[in-house]
């Protein structure tokens, strides 16, 4: 944006110069005549044309200037609106109606929590878990957590073959590591219905064995940030 800017009063200092170079050419062509009167007229000409110049130039300079302060102002009150969102709706204050909304994505008799959300430490490193991992066998069956729509599904580097699925109330949930993708962006599901299956793609620890533990990665996103899955499962 600045360099624009820069760019259109290089720009207009440059045809005010020019200017003012032709207007000099001309008076030193016209001195050649000697009648004073035209000499006066000419001088009177010559400020006239400088003036407006002048008058053009400070005109546009104040419309750059004054478009730039507008678009820059937009931008601060667009910050200070989602600012005030992220205020009013906390991704962690969750609605009573969101409570248990959501269905576990696979049979309860088929899985076990190999790791919650939450601060954990992996090969020595300290990070942050942001969804819960679902041990299962290879091709075990994943289904929706609830009825939505599908707005991913493909392949994404650490998460492997993923889906994403947008419900109402603000919700979001992600299937990662999957084996196969049942469905297709764009598409609607409805709650229970078979989009993949437990898989390895993607990020994966191996296990003491050095067999890839094959797990579901399953996030929750409310208002848009990850949360613990847990309180919206039912
Ligand atoms: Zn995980």
């Amino acid at each position: 944006m600045y360099s624009k800017q820069r760019f259109i009063i290089f720009f207009l200092i440059l045809i005010s110069l020019l200017s003012g170079d032709i207007s000099a050419q001309n008076t030193h062509l016209l001195t050649a005549h000697k009648n004073p009167k035209i000499q006066e007229r000419l001088a009177v000409e010559r400020k006239k044309m400088r003036a407006s110049i002048k008058k053009e130039f400070v005109a546009t300079l104040k419309k750059v200037v004054s478009k730039a302060h507008r678009s820059s102002e937009k931008k601060r009150s667009k910050k200070k609106k989602k600012q005030t969102r992220r205020q009013t709706s906390s991704p962690h204050e969750i609605n009573v109606y969101k409570k248990g909304l959501l269905k576990w994505p696979i049979d309860h008799k088929k899985f076990w929590v190999s790791s919650y959300y939450g601060p954990r430490v992996l090969k020595g490193r300290k990070g942050f878990h942001q969804g819960i991992d679902m041990a299962a066998r290879r091709g075990t069956k994943v289904t929706a957590a609830g009825q939505g729509r599908v707005v991913k599904a493909g392949y994404y580097p650490g998460y492997g073959k993923c889906i994403v699925l947008k419900h109402f109330n603000g919700l979001k949930t992600r299937y990662a590591h999957l084996n196969s993708i049942k469905v297709h962006v764009g598409q609607q599901v409805a709650a229970k219905k078979l989009i993949g299956t437990v898989g390895t793609t993607g990020h994966v620890a191996k296990s003491k064995s050095g067999i890839s533990a094959s797990h579901l990665h399953f996030e929750v996103y409310n208002n848009g940030r990850r949360v613990n899955p847990v309180p919206f499962l039912a």
